[in-house]
């Protein structure tokens, strides 16, 4: 055929192939969870696209998607009346990996000896229906146009595309068709039972109907269709709360937090909001996206509508507005008053349900902590309004051991201790050796070690806690005398004043404008002598840091 024209996968996506031809991953279903989001995905956006052009739904199909075995061809087709795609759509989406989770999931590969074990672990969208089929034909219109395409692979280096035969463009009126010929061991896929399984499991939350086409009886919806955030809470239980999170997020682990609610009032709309209990790999992308998901009155709206602050980007979910416009211009969604309230009152929201979460399930708090402190510690420099919730939110590694709060610190202070001591670093276990520590130590002063990046920027604004100033042991004087030493000194009796005198001219006049000055300090009991950043000058952490990212 002179029209069909062969492509090559992009490098990584013919690694990814590779690993999922040779896989012996047992967990194959996911293959069917992908395609029906992936289904659904096409279904929103047509019905988003729809809004401004009505034509583009018309008398046809209402977005739905269908499931299709055939034992005789031993092929499984997943038909979504979606957006569909054009022939480039098809080259583009189909031959490269645009999803940061798959990106991310093949430069782990990469490092593993055994990329196996980490497919159930990220969902890896289109490609993951070759572990079940050996060659894989696409047929789509895009919604509005003429022309029907055909994509067709067995996996290895690449795909074929071509004008789809008269018979699939005249089936195929719009949107898409991924027609599988499933490998010899997942015939299993055709049996109906196994379809309804797999899409109950997994997909009951998609929003559309999903229809059964069995060979023999009529289609009937497999699924239940229903916007989960719209019901009322008595009815649900944990149960649903963590199919609706494993399908709206994408993830493949627990929720630690749900916040289900709705806002009535001036402005009325429904929140179901999740903390992952555990930390997915784009969380450090520079861009700090949220993904929240805005839908109107049901309809998805978008995932790109920073509908909650940078530090919070962790937290999936969805927010159904009853009454904002559906036709949100991009514009809109940035200065919309109405959604900016929204933002606002949600987040409040979700910080008082963390707080609450800390105080009754300490153990969920745990994991959203160990997963997302770095994330979370960036609002206490970024949202000035809540910076007080959020520091009485933070967990800290101490000189204790333990992992604690500010009010237990506060609670343990010392006889005239009226400072909150930390020190910034790499690793704790460099802090713990750290000389700074000694004079705290002697005094059975507890001292925060922090060793996240983001901990120099934070500390660098000069913040307090219950009316105590946090001080870095790196920085400035600190005036330690007051405290009454409950270890006895290394060393033995102080100098007298007049040698320490004579040693610190000694030694300015060796470093003469290395320094800004040369102190005696008691912040030390067993090392001669440290360097510390001035008290008006940037924290030497931050300055280590600034000149690292200069670099
Ligand atoms: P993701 O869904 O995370 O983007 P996938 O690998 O699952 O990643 O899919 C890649 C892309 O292929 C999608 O983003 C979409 O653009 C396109 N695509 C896949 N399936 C469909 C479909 N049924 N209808 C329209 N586009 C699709
Ligand atoms: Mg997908």
């Amino acid at each position: 055929d002179t029209a069909t024209v062969s492509h090559s996968f992009q490098a990584e996506v013919s690694e990814l192939l590779h690993l999922m031809v040779h896989s012996v991953y047992s967990e194959t279903d996911i293959f069917l969870r992908e395609l029906v989001s992936n289904a659904s995905d096409a279904c929103d956006k047509l019905r988003y696209e729809a809004i401004a052009r009505p034509d583009l739904i018309g008398e046809g199909e209402p977005p739905q998607i269908r499931i299709i075995p055939n034992k005789a061809a031993g092929t499984l087709t997943i038909a979504d009346s979606g957006i569909g795609m054009e022939r480039q759509e098809l080259i583009d989406h189909l031959g490269t990996i645009a999803r940061s989770g798959t990106k991310a999931f093949v430069q782990k590969l990469a490092e593993a000896k055994d990329g196996t074990g980490l497919i159930g672990q990220f969902g890896v969208g289109f490609y993951s229906a070759f572990m079940v089929a050996d060659r894989i034909v696409v047929i789509s219109r895009r919604a509005g146009e003429n022309d029907v395409w055909t994509w067709t692979s067995s996996g290895g280096a690449g795909f074929e595309v071509a004008p789809a035969s008269e018979d699939d463009a005249k089936r195929v009126t719009r949107g898409t068709e991924i027609v599988l010929h499933l490998k010899d061991d997942a015939k299993k896929y055709l049996e109906t039972y196994e379809i309804e399984r797999i899409v109950t499991a997994y997909s009951d939350n998609i929003q559309f109907p999903i229809m059964l086409v069995p060979e023999e009886g009529e289609p009937r919806q497999i699924n239940s269709a229903s916007a989960l955030w719209q019901r009322s809470k008595s009815e649900l239980t944990a149960e649903d709360y963590s199919k609706a999170y494993k399908s709206i997020a994408h993830a493949f682990d627990e929720p630690a937090m749900t916040l289900h609610y709705r806002a009535e009032g001036r402005y009325s709309y429904a929140v179901l909001l999740f903390a992952p209990s555990t930390k997915p790999f784009d969380l450090f992308e520079p861009a700090r996206k949220g993904k929240v998901k805005l839908y109107v009155r049901r309809v998805f709206i978008t995932d790109d509508a920073d509908l909650l602050p940078a530090y919070l980007r962790f937290i999936r979910g969805v927010i159904d507005s009853e009454d904002l416009p559906l036709n949100l211009s991009r514009e809109m969604l940035q200065n919309n008053p109405q959604l900016a309230q929204i933002r606002k009152a949600v987040t409040t929201r979700v910080i008082s349900e963390l707080e609450q979460l800390a105080d009754k399930d300490p153990d969920n708090f745990d994991k959203i902590w160990a997963a997302f402190a770095a994330v979370i510690k960036e609002g206490l420099y970024e949202d000035f309004e809540r910076r007080d919730k959020l520091l009485s939110l933070a967990r800290f590694t101490t000189t204790s051991g333990e992992r604690r709060s500010l009010k237990q610190y506060v609670e343990g202070l010392k006889e005239n201790q009226t400072e909150i001591y930390f020190l910034v670093g790499d690793s704790i276990e460099r802090l713990k050796s750290n000389p700074r520590l000694e004079a705290a130590k002697a005094r059975g002063v507890e001292v925060l070690l922090l060793t996240d990046p983001v901990d120099a920027f934070w500390t660098s604004a000069r913040l307090e806690f219950d009316g105590k100033p946090l001080k870095s042991l790196s920085q400035g004087d600190i005036d330690f005398d007051p405290i009454p030493v409950t270890e006895p000194k290394a060393d033995d009796e102080a100098q007298p004043a007049a040698d320490e005198a004579n040693t610190i001219a000694l030694i300015k006049d060796s470093l003469g404008e290395h320094v800004t000055d040369v102190k005696v300090s008691t912040r030390l009991t067993t090392s001669a002598s440290c360097l510390v950043a001035g008290s008006h000058g940037p924290d030497r952490e931050l300055e280590r840091i600034l000149s690292q990212q200069a670099r």
